[in-house]
Protein backbone atom coordinates (compact mmCIF):
# COMPACT_ATOMS: atom_id res chain seq x y z
CA UNK A 1 0.00 0.00 0.00
CA UNK A 2 1.11 3.42 -1.17
CA UNK A 3 2.25 5.84 1.76
CA UNK A 4 0.42 8.54 0.12
CA UNK A 5 -2.04 7.07 2.05
CA UNK A 6 -2.11 7.02 6.29
CA UNK A 7 -5.98 7.47 6.83
CA UNK A 8 -7.41 3.33 7.81
CA UNK A 9 -10.66 4.15 6.16
CA UNK A 10 -8.75 5.17 3.30
CA UNK A 11 -6.10 2.02 2.81
CA UNK A 12 -9.16 -0.33 2.88
CA UNK A 13 -10.98 1.79 0.40
CA UNK A 14 -7.71 2.03 -2.00
CA UNK A 15 -7.13 -1.62 -1.70
CA UNK A 16 -10.95 -2.49 -2.52
CA UNK A 17 -10.95 -0.09 -5.57
CA UNK A 18 -8.28 -2.34 -7.16
CA UNK A 19 -10.92 -4.46 -8.49
CA UNK A 20 -13.01 -1.57 -10.37
CA UNK A 21 -9.71 -0.40 -11.27
CA UNK A 22 -9.10 -4.16 -13.10
CA UNK A 23 -12.27 -3.60 -14.83
CA UNK A 24 -11.47 -0.07 -16.03
CA UNK A 25 -7.89 -1.49 -17.35
CA UNK A 26 -9.93 -4.69 -19.20
CA UNK A 27 -12.20 -2.16 -20.41
CA UNK A 28 -9.37 -0.02 -21.59
CA UNK A 29 -7.08 -2.95 -23.30
CA UNK A 30 -10.28 -3.93 -25.24
CA UNK A 31 -11.21 -0.21 -26.42
CA UNK A 32 -7.44 -0.68 -27.30
CA UNK A 33 -7.87 -3.40 -29.27
CA UNK A 34 -11.46 -2.68 -30.81
CA UNK A 35 -9.83 0.70 -32.37
CA UNK A 36 -6.34 -1.13 -33.51
CA UNK A 37 -6.76 -4.56 -34.55
CA UNK A 38 -9.55 -6.31 -33.45
CA UNK A 39 -11.37 -8.09 -36.40
CA UNK A 40 -14.68 -6.87 -38.03
CA UNK A 41 -16.03 -9.79 -37.28
CA UNK A 42 -15.90 -9.53 -33.28
CA UNK A 43 -17.63 -5.99 -33.09
CA UNK A 44 -20.95 -7.77 -31.57
CA UNK A 45 -19.84 -9.65 -28.88
CA UNK A 46 -17.10 -7.22 -28.08
CA UNK A 47 -19.82 -4.98 -27.22
CA UNK A 48 -21.46 -7.23 -25.03
CA UNK A 49 -18.62 -8.15 -22.86
CA UNK A 50 -17.87 -4.46 -22.32
CA UNK A 51 -21.62 -3.71 -21.44
CA UNK A 52 -21.25 -6.75 -19.17
CA UNK A 53 -18.34 -5.23 -17.46
CA UNK A 54 -19.49 -1.57 -17.46
CA UNK A 55 -22.51 -2.90 -15.30
CA UNK A 56 -20.12 -4.76 -12.72
CA UNK A 57 -18.25 -1.98 -12.07
CA UNK A 58 -21.13 0.58 -11.42
CA UNK A 59 -22.05 -2.72 -9.21
CA UNK A 60 -19.05 -2.74 -7.37
CA UNK A 61 -19.17 1.14 -6.93
CA UNK A 62 -22.41 1.37 -5.94
CA UNK A 63 -22.17 -1.23 -3.48
CA UNK A 64 -23.31 -0.22 0.08
CA UNK A 65 -20.63 -1.40 1.70
CA UNK A 66 -18.16 0.73 -0.42
CA UNK A 67 -20.25 4.17 -0.31
CA UNK A 68 -20.33 3.86 3.18
CA UNK A 69 -16.60 3.43 3.45
CA UNK A 70 -16.67 6.02 1.09
CA UNK A 71 -18.59 7.99 3.49
CA UNK A 72 -16.89 6.82 6.72
CA UNK A 73 -13.52 8.43 5.43
CA UNK A 74 -15.02 12.00 4.55
CA UNK A 75 -15.71 12.39 7.93
CA UNK A 76 -12.53 11.76 9.06
CA UNK A 77 -10.24 14.49 10.38
CA UNK A 78 -7.06 15.66 8.85
CA UNK A 79 -7.35 13.69 5.66
CA UNK A 80 -3.99 14.59 3.61
CA UNK A 81 -4.27 16.26 -0.22
CA UNK A 82 -4.24 12.40 -1.49
CA UNK A 83 -7.02 11.72 0.57
CA UNK A 84 -9.24 14.02 0.24
CA UNK A 85 -8.75 13.41 -3.67
CA UNK A 86 -9.52 10.12 -3.52
CA UNK A 87 -12.59 10.71 -1.75
CA UNK A 88 -13.61 13.59 -4.38
CA UNK A 89 -12.96 11.80 -7.08
CA UNK A 90 -14.90 8.63 -6.01
CA UNK A 91 -18.14 10.73 -4.73
CA UNK A 92 -17.96 11.92 -8.22
CA UNK A 93 -18.46 8.30 -9.87
CA UNK A 94 -20.73 7.49 -6.89
CA UNK A 95 -23.12 10.71 -7.42
CA UNK A 96 -23.33 10.31 -11.31
CA UNK A 97 -24.01 6.78 -10.77
CA UNK A 98 -27.23 7.25 -8.22
CA UNK A 99 -28.70 10.18 -9.49
CA UNK A 100 -29.16 8.49 -13.66
CA UNK A 101 -30.68 5.16 -13.05
CA UNK A 102 -29.36 2.25 -15.08
CA UNK A 103 -32.16 2.34 -17.54
CA UNK A 104 -30.99 5.34 -18.55
CA UNK A 105 -27.23 4.40 -19.00
CA UNK A 106 -28.32 1.47 -20.43
CA UNK A 107 -30.45 3.46 -23.23
CA UNK A 108 -27.84 5.89 -23.87
CA UNK A 109 -25.37 2.87 -24.46
CA UNK A 110 -27.81 1.58 -26.67
CA UNK A 111 -28.82 4.03 -28.88
CA UNK A 112 -25.28 5.44 -29.39
CA UNK A 113 -24.00 2.29 -30.38
CA UNK A 114 -26.27 2.19 -32.81
CA UNK A 115 -25.63 6.23 -33.85
CA UNK A 116 -22.27 5.96 -34.21
CA UNK A 117 -22.54 3.48 -37.43
CA UNK A 118 -25.80 5.38 -38.60
CA UNK A 119 -23.16 8.67 -38.64
CA UNK A 120 -20.49 6.82 -40.66
CA UNK A 121 -22.90 6.00 -42.93
CA UNK A 122 -24.95 9.46 -43.15
CA UNK A 123 -21.80 11.16 -43.30
CA UNK A 124 -20.61 8.80 -46.43
CA UNK A 125 -23.84 9.70 -47.75
CA UNK A 126 -24.23 13.13 -47.04
CA UNK A 127 -27.47 12.53 -45.73
CA UNK A 128 -28.47 14.00 -42.40
CA UNK A 129 -32.18 12.80 -42.27
CA UNK A 130 -30.84 9.43 -41.67
CA UNK A 131 -29.01 10.32 -38.44
CA UNK A 132 -31.66 13.45 -37.66
CA UNK A 133 -34.01 10.62 -35.60
CA UNK A 134 -30.68 9.11 -33.85
CA UNK A 135 -29.55 12.53 -32.85
CA UNK A 136 -33.03 13.61 -31.66
CA UNK A 137 -32.77 10.30 -29.03
CA UNK A 138 -29.44 11.14 -28.15
CA UNK A 139 -30.07 15.09 -27.04
CA UNK A 140 -33.72 13.88 -25.55
CA UNK A 141 -31.91 11.43 -23.41
CA UNK A 142 -29.27 14.19 -22.35
CA UNK A 143 -31.88 17.09 -21.82
CA UNK A 144 -33.04 14.15 -19.40
CA UNK A 145 -29.88 13.56 -17.60
CA UNK A 146 -29.31 17.21 -17.57
CA UNK A 147 -32.87 16.75 -14.97
CA UNK A 148 -31.38 13.85 -12.78
CA UNK A 149 -28.29 15.37 -12.53
CA UNK A 150 -29.44 18.63 -11.35
CA UNK A 151 -27.91 22.68 -12.15
CA UNK A 152 -27.72 25.81 -11.35
CA UNK A 153 -27.95 27.95 -14.65
CA UNK A 154 -28.79 26.78 -17.42
CA UNK A 155 -28.88 22.59 -18.52
CA UNK A 156 -26.13 22.84 -20.56
CA UNK A 157 -23.81 23.16 -17.26
CA UNK A 158 -24.47 19.76 -15.95
CA UNK A 159 -23.17 18.38 -19.19
CA UNK A 160 -20.34 20.90 -19.10
CA UNK A 161 -19.27 19.74 -15.01
CA UNK A 162 -19.23 15.63 -16.59
CA UNK A 163 -16.84 16.52 -18.80
CA UNK A 164 -15.00 19.41 -16.78
CA UNK A 165 -15.56 19.19 -13.15
CA UNK A 166 -16.44 22.37 -12.24
CA UNK A 167 -17.33 24.24 -15.58
CA UNK A 168 -20.48 25.58 -16.28
CA UNK A 169 -22.24 28.00 -19.01
CA UNK A 170 -21.68 31.11 -17.57
CA UNK A 171 -17.39 30.34 -16.87
CA UNK A 172 -17.43 28.83 -20.78
CA UNK A 173 -19.17 32.03 -21.63
CA UNK A 174 -16.96 34.83 -20.49
CA UNK A 175 -14.00 32.91 -21.79
CA UNK A 176 -15.62 31.88 -25.21
CA UNK A 177 -16.47 35.97 -25.65
CA UNK A 178 -12.77 36.95 -24.73
CA UNK A 179 -11.40 34.32 -27.06
CA UNK A 180 -13.49 34.69 -29.63
CA UNK A 181 -13.08 38.20 -30.07
CA UNK A 182 -9.66 39.04 -29.75
CA UNK A 183 -8.96 35.82 -31.94
CA UNK A 184 -11.19 37.86 -34.63
CA UNK A 185 -9.30 40.56 -34.57
CA UNK A 186 -5.82 38.94 -35.13
CA UNK A 187 -7.22 36.47 -37.83
CA UNK A 188 -8.18 39.54 -39.76
CA UNK A 189 -4.50 41.23 -39.61
CA UNK A 190 -3.04 37.80 -40.40
CA UNK A 191 -4.99 37.47 -43.61
CA UNK A 192 -3.84 41.08 -44.37
CA UNK A 193 -0.24 40.80 -43.61
CA UNK A 194 0.24 37.46 -45.65
CA UNK A 195 2.76 36.55 -43.90
CA UNK A 196 1.38 33.03 -42.87
CA UNK A 197 0.14 31.23 -46.03
CA UNK A 198 -3.32 29.74 -46.33
CA UNK A 199 -1.29 26.88 -48.43
CA UNK A 200 1.54 25.42 -49.08
CA UNK A 201 2.83 23.73 -51.66
CA UNK A 202 4.25 20.79 -49.60
CA UNK A 203 0.72 20.02 -48.52
CA UNK A 204 0.46 18.78 -51.80
CA UNK A 205 3.74 16.71 -51.56
CA UNK A 206 3.36 12.77 -51.11
CA UNK A 207 5.66 10.57 -49.05
CA UNK A 208 6.23 7.04 -48.71
CA UNK A 209 4.08 5.58 -45.89
CA UNK A 210 7.64 3.23 -44.60
CA UNK A 211 9.58 6.69 -44.55
CA UNK A 212 6.89 8.70 -42.32
CA UNK A 213 6.53 5.82 -39.90
CA UNK A 214 10.64 5.89 -39.40
CA UNK A 215 10.10 9.85 -38.75
CA UNK A 216 7.57 9.63 -36.39
CA UNK A 217 9.30 6.86 -34.61
CA UNK A 218 12.53 8.73 -34.03
CA UNK A 219 11.04 11.99 -33.18
CA UNK A 220 9.08 9.56 -30.36
CA UNK A 221 12.98 8.73 -29.57
CA UNK A 222 14.03 12.36 -29.54
CA UNK A 223 11.35 13.56 -27.50
CA UNK A 224 12.12 10.48 -25.27
CA UNK A 225 8.86 8.42 -25.19
CA UNK A 226 9.71 5.46 -23.12
CA UNK A 227 9.21 2.06 -25.47
CA UNK A 228 9.40 -0.13 -22.24
CA UNK A 229 5.95 1.50 -21.25
CA UNK A 230 4.46 2.19 -24.38
CA UNK A 231 3.27 1.92 -27.90
CA UNK A 232 2.59 3.72 -31.72
CA UNK A 233 -0.05 1.91 -33.75
CA UNK A 234 -2.41 2.97 -36.42
CA UNK A 235 -5.89 3.80 -35.96
CA UNK A 236 -8.48 6.20 -38.38
CA UNK A 237 -8.88 8.45 -35.26
CA UNK A 238 -5.34 8.95 -33.69
CA UNK A 239 -6.15 8.54 -29.89
CA UNK A 240 -4.05 7.81 -26.38
CA UNK A 241 -5.06 5.36 -23.98
CA UNK A 242 -4.17 3.99 -20.30
CA UNK A 243 -3.68 1.07 -18.95
CA UNK A 244 -1.99 1.66 -15.81
CA UNK A 245 1.04 4.41 -15.34
CA UNK A 246 3.70 1.92 -16.47
CA UNK A 247 1.20 1.41 -19.80
CA UNK A 248 0.07 3.97 -22.01
CA UNK A 249 -0.66 3.44 -25.88
CA UNK A 250 -0.80 5.72 -28.23
CA UNK A 251 -1.85 5.69 -32.29
CA UNK A 252 -1.18 7.58 -35.28
CA UNK A 253 -2.26 7.83 -38.96
CA UNK A 254 -0.75 8.18 -42.46
CA UNK A 255 -2.63 9.97 -45.14
CA UNK A 256 0.34 9.54 -47.83
CA UNK A 257 -0.07 13.05 -48.71
CA UNK A 258 1.08 16.62 -46.32
CA UNK A 259 3.06 14.84 -43.99
CA UNK A 260 2.81 17.61 -41.30
CA UNK A 261 -0.64 16.20 -40.36
CA UNK A 262 0.85 12.14 -39.44
CA UNK A 263 3.55 13.94 -37.39
CA UNK A 264 1.86 16.50 -35.66
CA UNK A 265 -1.11 14.08 -34.54
CA UNK A 266 1.67 12.02 -33.37
CA UNK A 267 3.16 15.09 -31.54
CA UNK A 268 -0.41 15.70 -30.05
CA UNK A 269 -0.90 11.87 -28.30
CA UNK A 270 2.27 12.14 -27.25
CA UNK A 271 1.89 15.49 -25.08
CA UNK A 272 -1.51 13.30 -23.60
CA UNK A 273 1.06 9.85 -22.92
CA UNK A 274 3.66 12.04 -21.22
CA UNK A 275 0.77 12.93 -18.84
CA UNK A 276 -0.32 9.84 -18.07
CA UNK A 277 2.92 8.67 -17.78
CA UNK A 278 4.00 11.15 -15.39
CA UNK A 279 1.69 10.62 -13.09
CA UNK A 280 3.49 9.89 -9.50
CA UNK A 281 3.78 5.60 -9.50
CA UNK A 282 2.85 5.46 -5.64
CA UNK A 283 -0.86 6.78 -7.38
CA UNK A 284 -1.05 3.89 -9.28
CA UNK A 285 -4.11 1.42 -9.53
CA UNK A 286 -5.76 3.93 -7.00
CA UNK A 287 -8.81 6.47 -8.12
CA UNK A 288 -5.98 9.18 -8.31
CA UNK A 289 -3.96 7.39 -11.33
CA UNK A 290 -5.01 9.28 -14.02
CA UNK A 291 -5.22 13.15 -15.43
CA UNK A 292 -7.55 15.13 -14.19
CA UNK A 293 -9.86 16.09 -16.89
CA UNK A 294 -10.61 16.15 -20.68
CA UNK A 295 -9.28 20.03 -20.68
CA UNK A 296 -6.48 19.42 -18.67
CA UNK A 297 -5.48 16.51 -20.40
CA UNK A 298 -5.98 18.84 -23.81
CA UNK A 299 -3.63 21.22 -22.48
CA UNK A 300 -0.51 18.77 -22.22
CA UNK A 301 -1.66 17.49 -25.96
CA UNK A 302 -1.67 21.52 -27.25
CA UNK A 303 1.36 22.42 -25.62
CA UNK A 304 3.39 20.12 -27.16
CA UNK A 305 1.48 19.98 -30.67
CA UNK A 306 1.49 23.56 -30.98
CA UNK A 307 3.49 26.39 -28.44
CA UNK A 308 6.77 24.04 -28.74
CA UNK A 309 5.92 21.30 -32.00
CA UNK A 310 4.99 24.73 -34.36
CA UNK A 311 7.71 26.87 -32.72
CA UNK A 312 10.56 28.16 -34.95
CA UNK A 313 12.99 26.30 -32.22
CA UNK A 314 11.36 23.17 -33.24
CA UNK A 315 11.73 23.61 -36.66
CA UNK A 316 15.12 23.49 -36.44
CA UNK A 317 15.37 21.01 -33.81
CA UNK A 318 12.85 18.18 -36.80
CA UNK A 319 14.34 19.52 -39.47
CA UNK A 320 17.44 16.75 -39.96
CA UNK A 321 15.21 13.80 -38.75
CA UNK A 322 13.48 15.15 -41.70
CA UNK A 323 15.05 15.76 -44.46
CA UNK A 324 16.75 12.15 -43.50
CA UNK A 325 14.02 10.32 -44.16
CA UNK A 326 11.84 12.50 -46.65
CA UNK A 327 13.97 13.95 -49.57
CA UNK A 328 11.59 16.77 -51.10
CA UNK A 329 12.30 18.30 -47.49
CA UNK A 330 16.09 18.93 -48.58
CA UNK A 331 15.82 21.89 -50.80
CA UNK A 332 13.71 23.80 -47.92
CA UNK A 333 14.89 26.10 -45.27
CA UNK A 334 13.65 26.43 -41.59
CA UNK A 335 11.27 29.42 -42.62
CA UNK A 336 10.08 27.69 -45.35
CA UNK A 337 9.39 25.03 -43.18
CA UNK A 338 8.13 27.33 -40.48
CA UNK A 339 5.26 28.49 -42.77
CA UNK A 340 4.02 25.01 -43.85
CA UNK A 341 3.62 24.33 -40.01
CA UNK A 342 1.71 27.24 -39.55
CA UNK A 343 -0.75 27.71 -42.64
CA UNK A 344 -3.91 29.59 -40.98
CA UNK A 345 -6.77 29.75 -43.10
CA UNK A 346 -10.46 29.44 -42.51
CA UNK A 347 -12.14 25.89 -43.17
CA UNK A 348 -14.30 23.88 -43.00
CA UNK A 349 -13.09 21.44 -40.77
CA UNK A 350 -12.20 21.41 -37.09
CA UNK A 351 -9.42 18.79 -37.13
CA UNK A 352 -7.70 19.78 -39.70
CA UNK A 353 -8.30 24.08 -38.44
CA UNK A 354 -4.93 25.72 -37.66
CA UNK A 355 -3.65 27.16 -34.10
CA UNK A 356 -5.62 30.27 -34.80
CA UNK A 357 -9.52 29.04 -36.47
CA UNK A 358 -9.48 25.86 -34.24
CA UNK A 359 -11.47 27.83 -31.17
CA UNK A 360 -13.92 29.50 -33.74
CA UNK A 361 -14.98 25.87 -34.85
CA UNK A 362 -15.35 24.85 -30.96
CA UNK A 363 -16.97 27.61 -30.06
CA UNK A 364 -20.32 26.68 -33.01
CA UNK A 365 -20.58 23.56 -31.40
CA UNK A 366 -20.82 25.46 -28.13
CA UNK A 367 -23.55 27.58 -29.14
CA UNK A 368 -25.87 24.75 -30.70
CA UNK A 369 -25.16 21.99 -28.07
CA UNK A 370 -26.26 24.99 -25.44
CA UNK A 371 -29.62 25.87 -27.44
CA UNK A 372 -30.33 21.91 -28.48
CA UNK A 373 -30.06 21.01 -24.33
CA UNK A 374 -32.03 24.01 -23.46
CA UNK A 375 -34.27 22.86 -25.70
CA UNK A 376 -34.32 26.69 -27.79
CA UNK A 377 -33.73 24.55 -31.07
CA UNK A 378 -34.55 21.39 -32.56
CA UNK A 379 -32.46 19.11 -34.25
CA UNK A 380 -33.51 20.09 -37.64
CA UNK A 381 -32.64 23.06 -37.22
CA UNK A 382 -28.83 22.52 -36.67
CA UNK A 383 -27.92 22.38 -40.22
CA UNK A 384 -29.16 25.52 -41.16
CA UNK A 385 -27.70 27.24 -37.65
CA UNK A 386 -24.54 25.26 -38.46
CA UNK A 387 -23.59 26.85 -41.87
CA UNK A 388 -25.15 30.32 -40.41
CA UNK A 389 -22.47 30.46 -37.95
CA UNK A 390 -19.84 29.36 -39.90
CA UNK A 391 -20.17 31.92 -42.18
CA UNK A 392 -20.68 34.81 -39.56
CA UNK A 393 -17.62 33.22 -37.88
CA UNK A 394 -15.42 32.26 -40.79
CA UNK A 395 -16.78 33.54 -44.03
CA UNK A 396 -17.46 30.00 -45.26
CA UNK A 397 -20.21 28.05 -45.40
CA UNK A 398 -19.67 24.85 -46.26
CA UNK A 399 -22.00 23.06 -49.36
CA UNK A 400 -22.74 19.67 -47.74
CA UNK A 401 -23.98 18.26 -44.70
CA UNK A 402 -20.86 16.12 -44.33
CA UNK A 403 -18.35 19.04 -44.44
CA UNK A 404 -20.90 20.79 -41.78
CA UNK A 405 -23.16 19.56 -39.31
CA UNK A 406 -22.28 15.66 -39.64
CA UNK A 407 -18.34 15.93 -39.76
CA UNK A 408 -17.54 15.02 -35.87
CA UNK A 409 -18.37 11.80 -34.02
CA UNK A 410 -19.11 13.38 -30.91
CA UNK A 411 -22.92 13.65 -31.20
CA UNK A 412 -23.56 9.91 -32.07
CA UNK A 413 -21.83 8.82 -29.16
CA UNK A 414 -23.87 11.33 -27.72
CA UNK A 415 -21.24 13.55 -26.22
CA UNK A 416 -22.57 17.05 -25.62
CA UNK A 417 -20.40 19.67 -23.52
CA UNK A 418 -17.30 17.49 -24.62
CA UNK A 419 -16.47 20.33 -27.43
CA UNK A 420 -15.58 23.36 -25.11
CA UNK A 421 -13.00 21.29 -23.57
CA UNK A 422 -10.60 21.90 -26.95
CA UNK A 423 -10.52 25.06 -26.22
CA UNK A 424 -9.89 25.18 -22.46
CA UNK A 425 -6.79 23.03 -23.39
CA UNK A 426 -5.84 25.32 -25.80
CA UNK A 427 -6.45 28.20 -23.08
CA UNK A 428 -4.43 26.08 -20.18
CA UNK A 429 -1.51 25.57 -22.60
CA UNK A 430 -1.24 29.16 -23.38
CA UNK A 431 -1.31 29.78 -19.09
CA UNK A 432 1.96 26.98 -19.03
CA UNK A 433 3.79 28.75 -21.65
CA UNK A 434 3.11 32.23 -20.19
CA UNK A 435 4.46 30.63 -16.37
CA UNK A 436 7.09 28.16 -18.36
CA UNK A 437 8.87 31.03 -20.20
CA UNK A 438 9.79 32.64 -16.94
CA UNK A 439 11.83 29.65 -15.56
CA UNK A 440 12.89 28.03 -18.89
CA UNK A 441 13.97 29.27 -22.44
CA UNK A 442 11.95 27.33 -24.31
CA UNK A 443 14.00 28.33 -28.10
CA UNK A 444 17.07 27.25 -26.60
CA UNK A 445 15.93 23.85 -25.10
CA UNK A 446 13.51 23.54 -27.87
CA UNK A 447 16.21 23.79 -30.79
CA UNK A 448 18.93 21.56 -28.73
CA UNK A 449 16.11 18.80 -27.79
CA UNK A 450 17.06 18.73 -24.36
CA UNK A 451 12.96 18.30 -23.35
CA UNK A 452 13.76 16.80 -19.50
CA UNK A 453 14.16 20.68 -18.42
CA UNK A 454 9.91 20.90 -20.04
CA UNK A 455 8.89 17.22 -18.73
CA UNK A 456 9.93 18.31 -15.30
CA UNK A 457 8.21 21.71 -14.94
CA UNK A 458 5.28 19.64 -16.12
CA UNK A 459 5.48 16.98 -13.76
CA UNK A 460 5.99 18.85 -10.78
CA UNK A 461 3.10 21.57 -12.07
CA UNK A 462 0.62 19.11 -13.24
CA UNK A 463 1.38 15.66 -14.31
CA UNK A 464 2.49 13.74 -10.93
CA UNK A 465 -1.07 14.62 -9.11
CA UNK A 466 -2.84 12.64 -11.33
CA UNK A 467 -6.47 13.66 -10.06
CA UNK A 468 -5.50 14.47 -6.66
CA UNK A 469 -6.66 18.46 -7.25
CA UNK A 470 -9.76 19.31 -9.01
CA UNK A 471 -8.78 21.06 -12.27
CA UNK A 472 -9.13 24.46 -10.71
CA UNK A 473 -7.61 23.76 -7.75
CA UNK A 474 -4.25 22.30 -10.15
CA UNK A 475 -4.25 25.40 -12.00
CA UNK A 476 -4.72 27.55 -8.99
CA UNK A 477 -1.84 25.86 -7.22
CA UNK A 478 0.52 25.71 -9.93
CA UNK A 479 -0.60 28.75 -11.91
CA UNK A 480 -1.84 31.15 -9.31
CA UNK A 481 -5.26 31.20 -11.24
CA UNK A 482 -8.75 29.23 -12.69
CA UNK A 483 -8.91 28.62 -16.63
CA UNK A 484 -8.14 32.29 -17.88
CA UNK A 485 -7.65 33.27 -21.81
CA UNK A 486 -5.67 36.49 -21.27
CA UNK A 487 -2.41 34.17 -22.05
CA UNK A 488 -3.54 32.77 -24.68
CA UNK A 489 -4.82 35.85 -26.34
CA UNK A 490 -1.10 36.81 -25.32
CA UNK A 491 0.28 33.87 -27.03
CA UNK A 492 -1.71 34.22 -30.38
CA UNK A 493 -0.83 38.58 -30.71
CA UNK A 494 3.16 37.53 -30.06
CA UNK A 495 3.53 34.90 -32.81
CA UNK A 496 1.05 36.03 -35.00
CA UNK A 497 1.12 39.48 -35.19
CA UNK A 498 4.05 41.16 -33.51
MG1 LIG B 1 -6.52 15.41 -27.79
Amino acid sequence: MSELFQNESIKVLVEKYQTIWSIRHAKSLMAWDNETCMPRGGVLERATAMANLSKLQQKLMLDSDFISLVEKAESAEGLNEYESGVIRVLKREIDYLRKIPPEIIFEFAKTSQEAVRVWDEAKRENNFEKFKPYLEKLSSLAREVAEKLGYEDHPYSAHLDLHEEGLDVKKTDRIFNKVITESRKILERVMRDGFYPESHHLEQMEYEISDMEKVNRELLELLRFPWDNGRLDLSPHPFTITLGVGDVRITTRYEGVDFKRAMYSTIHEFGHALYELQIDERLKMTPLAGGVSLGIHESQSRFMENILGRSRAFVSFVKPLLEKHLDFVRGCDEEELYRYFNTVSPSLIRVDADELTYNFHVYIRYRLEKLLIAGEINVGDLPELWNEEMEKLLGIKPSTYSEGVLQDIHWSHGSFGYFPTYTLGNVAAAQIWDAIKKEIDLEKTVESGRFERIYHYLREKIHRWGSTFSPQNLLNRSFGQDYEPEALIAYLKQKYVS
